[in-house]
């Protein structure tokens, strides 16, 4: 419910207050036609009594309750956040620009420019293994579920011998984690180039292999070669999308302060800055209005540890500096801890850092997630299937088990009283037996044939998502690794900014509980029962 305070002097309104969506000022008559006409279109006012919820690729999913009501400051990301990337279209582009200079100047052959670029092969979370050159997709307990070499599937078996004797150790300098949208297209060159090169019989220096691609990436994004391409035709590169200067508008209005923070060099920020608030005089004059403070080449994940001092850009209303650390930040804003959110794309660099070196809450951006959820729409039919069929396979095989035994016991019992049974009797028996093992071979060939179905499901509905590696979120049964960081370290995570659209601004995100298996069976999880506790 929404209560309002109205004060009247000489007659005039002058203010109003709005709680929950409070402000730390009082609004002024403008502003508050500004609110006013915000509460009215606010999805998120009906959202709070459950008459609409946002789409599911739109929503706001949470791990750690979060009240926006609290946060008075948040800070973002920039590549893959704010701004984000056609993916296909950029990764063509660094995979073209990485083969033609591992060519010209590190000596691979000109056969390998006759690759072409798979933009399904990688996913973040996977593993690059640079001493046996495999790729590798672990599950929650960092045992590794599949593995492909070159871009061929390793066998159930030799990945066993391989891995299974322990877990991967994520600070080993022989695996590399693929943790950012920028690394998927080294990790499908990796595996390209070890099936092409060892398809020519060649010997590949595995660890060798994956510096010189990481080099001559990095060298790419240095040299400014990338960059250029992406600033000579930025609507090639770049998505802009119409629901992100709203979603920002949405925060600054509730009074929260904006800022960025991105390891992206000056001129880069500005440019990408620039592009994305093109025509955005509804909402901003332009982005030095929006955003309070922009740290740039701030090295995170640095930034959130020592950082370095910054070196101030540009003053004014947007304060745009070089480098720059968390308390330094902390500092300047005045604001501290947990009343600071920041969204980010990168686990690693944005998330998981933040979290362990402050208190701030994180927001992570999932851009995969749209198609995670649409693919499981779609799939929907296929799993009922698959739950119908391993239903019924359960059955059966309870019955298969329930009937051996029947069998175990007839055979035992004509061995011990064969000597005190008569003929007819023993008839009986052996037709009894004969009965049940045509039953027995009855539900044999249906076992197989639910196994084969189930087999088929499976696959299928994994192909839909990702025709290597399967869901994102999941992998032999448990969450994958990339699922359990993101629950570990994100407060809450979304595919994409605009969906704060869809919510209030001061909103309460509120977590479900994860039960515990054996309160699956009671579902005493699904109820808060400390809650009256902890308030008393
Ligand atoms: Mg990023």
């Amino acid at each position: 419910m929404i209560h309002f305070t109205i004060s009247y002097d000489d007659g005039l309104l002058k203010t109003i207050i709005a709680y929950p969506f409070a402000e730390r000022q009082p609004l002024n008559k403008s502003d508050l036609k500004h609110r006013l006409n915000e509460i009215i279109n606010d999805p998120g006012a009906t959202n709070a009594v459950g008459i609409q919820r946002p789409a599911p690729e739109n929503r706001i999913f949470t791990n750690r309750n979060l009240k926006l009501s609290r946060i008075l400051a948040v800070g973002f990301d920039l590549d893959y956040t704010l701004a984000q990337y056609r993916q296909e279209q950029l990764d063509s582009l660094v995979f073209q620009q990485t083969v033609a200079y591992l060519v010209a100047e590190k000596g691979y052959p000109e056969s390998i420019q006759t690759l072409k670029y798979d933009h399904q092969f990688a996913i973040r979370g996977l593993v690059i293994d640079m001493e046996l050159g495999n790729v590798l997709k672990m599950d929650k307990f960092r045992y590794v579920s599949l593995a492909f070499h070159g871009l061929q599937v390793i066998s159930g078996r030799s990945r066993r011998e391989m891995y299974n004797q322990e877990r991967v150790t994520f600070s080993s300098k022989r695996f590399r984690v693929v943790d950012t949208l920028f690394e998927l297209v080294e990790t499908y060159l990796y595996s390209a180039l070890i099936d092409h090169l060892e398809g020519r019989g060649e010997t590949v220096n595995y660890g060798q292999l994956f510096s010189d691609i990481r080099e001559t990436v990095d060298l790419k994004h240095r040299d400014h070669s990338l960059k250029n391409e992406i600033m000579r035709q930025p609507g090639v590169y770049i998505e802009r999308d119409p629901l992100l200067l709203p979603a920002l508008y949405r925060f600054a209005r509730s009074g929260k302060r904006l800022f960025v923070v991105t390891n992206s060099e000056a001129d880069y920020t500005e440019f990408v800055l620039d592009y994305l608030f093109r025509s955005s005089d509804a909402y901003f004059p332009s982005w030095r209005q929006c955003f309070e403070l922009v740290c740039t080449e701030s090295r995170k994940p640095s930034f959130f540890e020592a950082g370095r001092p910054w070196e101030v850009l540009a003053e004014g209303p947007c304060f745009f500096v070089r480098g720059g650390s968390l308390r330094q930040l902390e500092a300047k804003l005045g604001i501290a801890g947990d009343e600071i959110m920041y969204v980010g794309d990168h686990i690693y660099g944005d998330i998981l850092r933040s979290k362990h070196s402050s208190s701030w809450r994180t927001c992570m951006v999932v851009p995969e997630l749209k198609e995670q959820i649409r693919v499981d729409h779609e799939v929907r039919p296929l799993i009922l299937d698959l739950m119908g069929c391993e239903s019924k396979r359960k059955e059966l095989a309870m019955e298969f088990h329930m009937r051996g035994n029947q069998v175990k016991l007839l055979y035992q019992f004509k061995e011990v009283e064969s000597d005190d049974l008569d003929p007819d009797e023993l008839n009986r028996i052996d037709q009894k037996i004969a009965e049940i093992n045509r039953k027995l071979e009855k539900n044999n060939r249906e076992l197989s044939r639910l196994l084969y179905r189930s087999h088929q499901l499976r696959s299928s509905i994994s192909s839909s998502f990702n025709p290597y590696w399967g869901r994102l979120f999941q992998t032999g049964g448990q969450l994958s690794a990339f699922a359990e960081q993101i629950r570990d370290y994100a407060c809450i995570y979304t595919s994409s900014v605009s969906n704060f659209n869809f919510y209030s601004s001061q909103g309460y995100l509120q977590s479900h509980v994860t039960p515990m298996p054996h309160e699956m069976e009671t579902h005493t999880a699904e109820l808060d029962f400390d809650e009256p506790l902890e308030r008393s």
